[in-house]
């Protein structure tokens, strides 16, 4: 079968790999309807994380199931089926407490892109459709994987309230999801913070109702005059660096909660300078898992079209031009099919 094999900074390959098989009874595998590549994908891909030893890339996943472990209950080979990033039991008591991405059994997923995948810890992870969904709302179920279920989380820790005012900053795929998130948990006011007019195009799509272009102290400036000098009630940060966590201090009220869930590369706090901003920070990979049985109902119901953040379709075997494409910040999301 095909599989994406990353052997080093910018050597991205799609190639023959071997079909994975049930190593434990609790693995399931399925077909892939479709998969996707990750922002966070392209952190080794630009050589800022380690690629000491070839990588099978690819953690968004949504598909068919084709066999399953003898300890497999939940799902069967024939059902449609999503599942997180964050592979979880689903039993153990972060689980129970919402935190299926700190399990104590946690794995991450890996190998999805490509027409096969084993995903380990079947029961807690998957969660499968009533019937097989129709072909036109597979991206919008592979963004509940892990795209939408990340933004929804920022929204969700940073404590959105009917009413609220939020900020988002981050127009990457990840920041239009918060946005489309803030709009259905009824936020009154959502600033998305970006420069690129097809970014900002669909982030007022989905909800936005300020732009803000500017960065950095113009950016909080901005912020400031849109909200009476007070700040956001809320602000989602979906960046992960300095300037952007920075940004999302610099934008909320004492008394706010920033929802961050840009993963962190070169961010440091200061204790003093914290302490006196008075603000909450929640953050960290996102218990998708909590979200998945809502949102695959959102999208189901077409409620919502969170599918629309891929701008880029290719063929599997096409995958290197997809991560090219986001790399060059030429695609928001880059659906691949397989
Ligand atoms: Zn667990």
């Amino acid at each position: 079968m095909l599989g994406t094999i990353l052997h080093g900074p910018g050597d991205i390959r799609c190639e023959e790999v071997a079909e994975p098989t049930i190593l434990h009874p609790t693995d399931a595998i399925i077909r892939l309807a479709a998969t996707c590549i990750c922002g966070s994908d392209l952190w080794p891909y630009r050589g800022l994380n380690d690629v000491s030893q070839p990588m099978n890339m690819g953690h968004e996943y949504c598909g068919v199931v084709v066999e399953v472990g003898s300890a497999v209950r939940s799902v069967k080979p024939g059902e449609f089926v999503v599942g997180s990033f964050c592979l979880s039991d689903n039993t153990c008591p972060h689980c129970r407490f919402g935190f299926q991405s700190s399990c104590e059994k946690r794995e991450f997923m890996t190998g999805a892109q490509a027409t096969l995948a084993r995903v380990p810890l079947a029961d807690g992870t998957l969660v499968a459709t009533p019937e097989l969904p129709s072909a036109d709302l597979i991206p919008s179920l592979l963004a509940t994987s892990d795209v939408l279920g990340t933004g929804w989380y920022a929204a969700d820790a940073g404590r959105v309230q009917p009413g609220s005012t939020v900020v988002v900053v981050g127009d990457g795929a990840v920041g239009l999801m918060g946005v489309l998130a803030a709009k259905q948990m009824g936020a009154a006011r959502i600033i998305a913070m970006s420069r690129h007019k097809t970014r900002q195009d669909l982030a007022l799509e989905y909800g936005a109702t300020d732009i803000v272009a500017e960065r950095g102290d113009d950016g909080v400036a901005r912020v400031k005059d849109l909200t009476n000098r007070i700040g956001a009630d809320s602000v989602l940060e979906c960046v992960g660096t300095k300037e952007s966590m920075a940004q999302a201090l610099a934008c909320a009220r004492p008394g706010s909660t920033i929802g961050y869930v840009g993963v962190p590369h070169g961010v440091e706090f200061d204790g003093q300078k914290l302490f006196f901003t008075q603000v909450g920070l929640l953050g960290g990979p996102a218990p998708v898992r909590r979200f998945l049985p809502h949102l695959m109902d959102l999208v189901l119901s077409r409620k919502i079209n969170p599918g629309k953040v891929f701008d880029l379709e290719l063929p599997l075997a096409d995958v290197a031009e997809g991560y090219r494409a986001m790399d060059e910040r030429r695609a928001i999301k880059t659906l691949l099919r397989v």
